[in-house]
């Protein structure tokens, strides 16, 4: 399928591999709200592309919560957002995005390609979220949110992981990001490796151009186009 070229293909999973309609906005929202009293401009707040605990820094920070209160507050909303995820989603909130399942079948089944995820979710909201497709044991390891806040630092994490795991040192363009946000896409440019969009989430096409991705899809509907946007 591919030449003998190692890859390392990191994925985005919120808008890329998948969506949970609005199960875990609303229960981040409460876990803010039991733990800090408030949540923010919640309801129309941006989350593509950012880290979880990003997301409730910058709700807490909106709603004029002092940054010393919001740091000890933290772990506490983190952990309960953990939790109201765990018991609210249900597998029929899961709902895979066009194509994604047969990509990764396709790039497991490479063996030149290695899988991982470059997420903002922490690393067991990410699983929970994952597993009603069934798909958590295609990514052995994954840089998360809970590794660090700034999505910024995510990407050498992935890299460093995938070291780790395989004994193989990942860099340029033998490294692609999949994301549907323009930070996904950033993070890529930032540590200078591959970086494809996928519209499949929150951001506009017209957007995602205008950060300059290496390729843009409208989905992975089609298995051999998005192969060959990722891997050349
Ligand atoms: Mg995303």
């Amino acid at each position: 399928m591919t030449t003998e070229r190692r890859r390392l293909v990191l994925f985005d999973i919120d808008g890329t591999i998948l969506s949970c309609g609005g199960v875990p906005a609303s229960a981040l929202g409460d876990a803010m709200r039991a733990v800090a009293g408030a949540a923010g401009p919640i309801e129309t707040f941006d989350m593509s592309g950012k880290t979880d605990m990003q997301i409730v820094r910058e709700l807490l920070v909106l709603d004029g919560a002092p940054a010393p209160r919001i740091e000890a507050q933290l772990p506490e909303v983190m952990e309960r957002y953990r939790r109201l995820l765990e018991e609210r989603l249900r597998p029929e909130h899961v709902r895979a995005k066009p194509g994604i399942l047969a990509l990764v079948e396709a790039l497991h089944a490479d063996p030149a390609v290695t899988l991982g995820l470059l997420t903002g979710n922490m690393e067991p909201c990410a699983r929970i979220k994952l597993a009603p497709l069934g798909i958590n044991e295609r990514f052995a390891f994954g840089a998360y949110g809970s590794d660090n806040a700034d999505r910024y630092c995510l990407a050498e994490v992935a890299v460093r992981r995938a070291l780790e795991h395989t004994g193989r040192a990942f860099s340029g363009d033998d490294v692609i990001v999949l994301g549907d946000s323009i930070h996904d896409v950033l993070c890529g440019r930032s540590i200078g490796v591959r970086a494809v969009a996928v519209a499949t989430g929150r951001t506009s096409r017209e957007a995602l151009a205008s950060a300059g991705p290496d390729a843009l899809l409208d989905d992975c509907g089609d298995l051999r186009a998005t192969l060959a946007a990722l891997l050349g």
